[in-house]
């Protein structure tokens, strides 16, 4: 455990290592963890930077973060290989050689021996560290962690080095770099997101008006996602936490004044969680019948931890014939002279159908033509119908979707739950790419 982190960590910068990274095979999560850890202490990051498995690069984004940054905390390189370069570059960076350190390498030949294994000789570079640094334990992995410090022109920087495989790096940080951290005193960053669906971010923007001004205190951004449009609030600032807290809520008090109807939830909140929490308050349940999503809506609704107490199932109707004879649509709706399977008539039976068979409260149907192949000019590719079945009607709305057909299917999961949510919350705004609706 480092103990001469005497400084105030007040702008650190994120290193993500590996060619996996570079070369896009690999998702950086551990960034964006990192991140969250540091900014809920008041730590302000300044950068996210992700490098190759070189050496010059790794030691010359060291030195530049350095230069920037009172803290980094990098992850990856230091596995026993020959690509694993970041004992070398911080014990260069840090003007420092590197030494074997013999508790390391009992530590390295327990966690061996623990699990009936006999370390090879190249795991024993895992024991080196630069002479002035130390070794942070790695209670989940072979590697351990370093930690060193760069003396930059005018101030000290101090690096943590993690390991790149999240379930190794996520506990190695809780344990020996959280408590090491000294934010900086007084200062504050608070953050709230509010999640908006069926509204275009533009139109969500222009509604925000000049509460998104750059300038503004706390700031206010907003990012989209299939879908759906985060309002993202920020406050970052000297205040005390409880002034910052309420500069916080007054804006997204304001965030609700000017586009609340659009708003379903907030945090971690998705549209599933949000159409289960609210089926579970009102002890409802719900039915999924599929064509075009092909169970993408069951799927997401039941990701959701608890969803067996409102989630009763579903059917993927895919061909005509599926559609008949699982829940009952009438087969001239689906004949050459009928409305045809993407239809409202369809949808409409797929959802009633549904949910008489299954007994649910509530059930939504989804029928569309995905593409590439299938669409024709009066239903061309991206037309979607989608419609939800309750105890007084039903309501089924077509949607022109934009895009491939990964995200035609991914945008009518959402419109879907849109739908669903509200419904079990009482609202009936038009959504966004929604061309018609009928309500019976
Ligand atoms: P390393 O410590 O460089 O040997 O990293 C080993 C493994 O950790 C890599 O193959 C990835 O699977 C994973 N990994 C490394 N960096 C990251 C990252 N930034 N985000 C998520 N996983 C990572
Ligand atoms: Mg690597």
């Amino acid at each position: 455990m480092p103990t001469n982190t005497a400084i105030e960590h007040r702008r650190a910068a994120i290193l993500s290592i590996g060619d996996e990274l570079t070369l896009g095979q690999k998702v950086d999560t551990n960034s964006r963890w990192l991140s969250q850890q540091l900014v809920d202490l008041g730590i302000s990051i300044v950068e996210h930077a992700t490098i190759p498995d070189d050496l010059d690069a790794h030691v010359s984004a060291l030195n530049r973060l350095a230069s920037r940054c009172d803290l980094i905390i990098s992850t990856g390189g230091l596995g026993p290989t020959a690509d694993d370069l970041t004992r070398e570059a911080i014990a260069i960076a840090s003007s420092d050689s590197l030494i074997h350190d013999y508790d390391a390498e009992q530590q390295i030949r327990a966690w061996f021996t623990a699990r009936g294994r006999i370390p090879a000789s190249i795991n024993m570079v895992q024991a080196k560290r630069p002479s002035r640094g130390s070794l942070l334990e790695n209670n989940h992995g072979t590697a351990p962690g370093l930690f060193a410090h760069i003396a930059a022109e005018s101030h000290r920087c101090d690096v943590f080095c993690l390991p790149g495989p999240p379930r190794e790096m996520m506990p190695m940080f809780d344990a020996a770099v959280r408590p090491a951290l000294r934010p900086p005193s007084g200062r504050v960053i608070e953050t709230r997101v509010l999640h908006s669906v069926g509204i275009g971010e533009s139109d969500l923007a222009q509604r925000l008006g000049s509460l998104m001004d750059r300038t503004n205190v706390p700031l206010v951004g907003t990012t989209a996602s299939g879908g759906v449009v985060s309002v993202r609030i920020r406050y970052e600032g000297e205040s005390p936490r409880q002034q910052a807290h309420a500069a916080v809520d007054a804006a997204a008090r304001r965030v609700m004044q000017l586009a609340g109807e659009y708003v379903f939830g907030a945090g971690n909140d998705t549209l599933a969680s949000v159409v289960l929490g609210r089926l579970k308050e009102s002890g409802q349940t719900i039915a999924v019948v599929e064509s075009c999503t092909g169970g993408m809506l069951g799927e997401e609704l039941t990701a959701i931890p608890g969803s067996s107490a409102c989630v009763l199932g579903g059917w993927i109707t895919y061909s005509n014939q599926m559609k008949q004879s699982q829940v009952g649509v009438p087969g001239e709706l689906c004949a050459p002279n009928g409305p045809g399977a993407v239809s409202h008539e369809v949808a409409r039976a797929m959802a009633c159908g549904g949910r008489e068979r299954s007994g649910a409260s509530i059930a939504v149907s989804i029928t569309g033509v995905a593409g590439p192949d299938g669409g024709t000019p009066a239903k061309p590719v991206g037309t979607v119908w989608i419609s939800l079945s309750h105890a007084k009607g039903s309501d089924t709305r077509r949607f022109s979707m934009a895009g491939d057909r990964a995200s035609i299917r991914s945008w009518s999961c959402t419109a879907a739950l849109a739908m669903a949510w509200q419904h079990l919350d009482g609202r009936s705004h038009s959504l966004l790419r929604q061309v018609e609706a009928h309500v019976a």
